[in-house]
């Protein structure tokens, strides 16, 4: 039988108007398909679309509060295993955001918060100094436990005092007497630059001193950063950098709802915190909406993060509150147990896909928290709505997160637990879960370990780069275009029947290795 029809005689538009578009709206699929079922991630799969760009074009900015743009949709979780100081600079490098933890004395998170603030690429801003009064022997014990090139010497040993001089290997190589003083041997004249001065100005002065550290002084002589020249070479450049107007890294903290956290809160706007994130396992509650009132009128500058929420009632009533951002999921974490124990919480895809639907309009972005166990994953929750995606267990176990490795049946593990463990709890963070000062504590999390994904400095370029692979396949340019499309129904998806899933996972093979770099 002969074609009516040739495929070149109808063009995209006629075809998908006459044969009605593949997959389904997520409308479609979320109040209509489910009957009263709630959708998680795996559920649903995205049908792909046409492709005339490369990955690398994809923009992938996305606003995580109603004020700040990220161009990396990636924001590590508050979690005393996930997010410290380290963390925080290296998400920011990349153009996410790290949320440093609270489940720490206030002063500890204030200083997180300012390292993250104070970073400089390839700049050193606590290097090791030593007073002139300090002895050749100081240095070769110093030497003993760590390699050095040049040592400053300043009025107290610490950075922030008056430089005096440099103490390098061929300046006390050869000298017999350890209880000789740094001020008889210290290379007093030395090679400085005063700030404020770029990477590249300091490049330039390595390069013609041919000095291994550059001492950055202020206009009163102080030490104030030390530049090395090994550091350099290692150094690139992070064009995605997530940096205020002063050119410093951004950096979130959270806080609990309780009358003391006004007096962490008071310490971290000292620190220079850019985003607070108040931290509530279900974060529709009179507390929190206090909370975000009084950080509103009390520190305009900076912007809150509220939640946890995963309605729209919820979602409608904190944005109320005068929130600028939302943080969606409960009970959804890999090591999280709230659903179990308390029967509350929804399915994540639902979760974002609704929070999403409202927030959108109202101009506040929303953080799908948790839930995330693969770069599809992250692909579907910007697809379902979300501005940006939080992580703990993609992050925990990479050398940035807190924590030493171990090894256990021969693997390298690092610990990961929930806030909601009884370990993180006795620490402090069953605030979160509103059981401070209970006599009985209930667990809403578990405590584990996860394999050594090392460090994000290769680990966060491979998320990205899933990612890009990930809405390119959809044929969307962007995320801000991908939520169009989902919000006018051009985005397609179907609903995956268990046989699907099996089916889109690794099946049929005697055996395989799984690596994912
Ligand atoms: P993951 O990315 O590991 O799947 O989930 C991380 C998220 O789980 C966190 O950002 C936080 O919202 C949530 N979470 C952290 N600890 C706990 C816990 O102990 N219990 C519950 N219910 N949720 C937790």
């Amino acid at each position: 039988m002969a074609l009516s029809l040739t495929l070149d005689s109808r063009d995209e538009a006629t075809i998908v108007k006459e044969d009605g578009p593949d997959g389904f709206s997520a409308e479609t699929i979320f109040k209509a398909a489910t009957g009263c079922q709630g959708l998680t991630y795996d559920d649903v799969i995205l049908m792909p679309g046409h492709i005339s760009f490369s990955a690398e074009d994809i923009d992938l900015e996305s606003y995580v509060t109603k004020n700040i743009k990220l161009k990396t949709p990636l924001v590590s979780s508050p979690m005393d295993t996930v997010t410290e100081a380290a963390m925080a600079i290296q998400m920011a490098l990349h153009g996410g955001l790290g949320v440093i933890h609270y489940n720490m004395p206030i002063a500890e998170q204030a200083a997180n918060v300012r390292e993250v603030k104070r970073y400089k690429n390839g700049f050193i801003m606590d290097p090791l100094c030593f007073t002139k009064d300090h002895t050749v022997q100081d240095v070769r014990d110093m030497k003993a436990q760590q390699s050095f090139s040049g040592i400053p010497i300043t009025e107290d040993g610490k950075i922030g005092s008056k430089l005096f001089g440099i103490v390098t290997r061929r300046d006390i190589d050869f000298i017999a007497d350890p209880s000789v003083k740094l001020s008889e041997v210290m290379t007093k004249k030395m090679v400085t630059a005063t700030e404020p001065v770029g990477l590249e100005e300091a490049n330039a002065l390595l390069k013609t001193s041919k000095k291994g550290k550059l001492p950055v002084i202020n206009a009163e002589g102080n030490l104030v950063a030390l530049i090395s020249r090994t550091d350099l070479i290692k150094n690139r450049d992070f064009p995605l950098a997530t940096k205020d107007d002063n050119k410093q890294l951004r950096c979130g903290a959270a806080i609990g709802t309780r009358p003391e956290d006004r007096n962490r809160l008071a310490a971290l706007a000292e620190a220079g915190v850019d985003v607070i994130v108040i931290d509530s396992s279900q974060g529709d509650s009179m507390y929190q909406h206090e909370m975000v009132k009084f950080i509103k009128s009390t520190y305009p500058a900076i912007d809150v993060v509220g939640g946890n929420v995963v309605t729209a009632r919820q979602a409608a009533n904190l944005i109320k509150s005068g929130v600028d951002a939302l943080r969606v999921g409960m009970g959804v974490g890999s090591i999280c147990t709230t659903q179990e124990v308390c029967a509350v919480g929804r399915a994540q895809a639902s979760a974002v896909y609704n929070t999403s639907r409202i927030s959108r309009k109202l101009g506040v972005p929303v953080w799908a928290d948790g839930g995330i166990a693969a770069t599809g994953h992250i692909v579907k929750a910007l697809a379902m709505g979300a501005g940006v995606v939080m992580m703990g267990s993609m992050l925990a176990g990479t050398e940035e997160a807190p924590g030493e490795y171990f090894f256990q049946e021969g693997v390298r593990l690092k610990r990961y637990r929930g806030m909601g463990s009884i370990e993180a709890m006795s620490k402090g963070s069953e605030k979160r879960y509103f059981a401070s000062g209970a006599k009985v504590k209930v667990a809403q999390g578990v405590s584990g370990a996860v394999v050594d994904k090392g460090s994000l400095r290769k680990y966060l370029p491979y998320l990205i780069t899933g990612l890009r692979h990930g809405i390119q396949d959809v044929g969307m340019r962007s995320t801000a275009e991908m939520h169009e499309a989902l919000a006018d129904g051009t985005l397609r998806l179907e609903l995956r029947s268990p046989a699907a899933q099996r089916e889109g996972g690794v099946h049929s093979l005697h055996s395989f290795e799984k690596r994912s770099m």
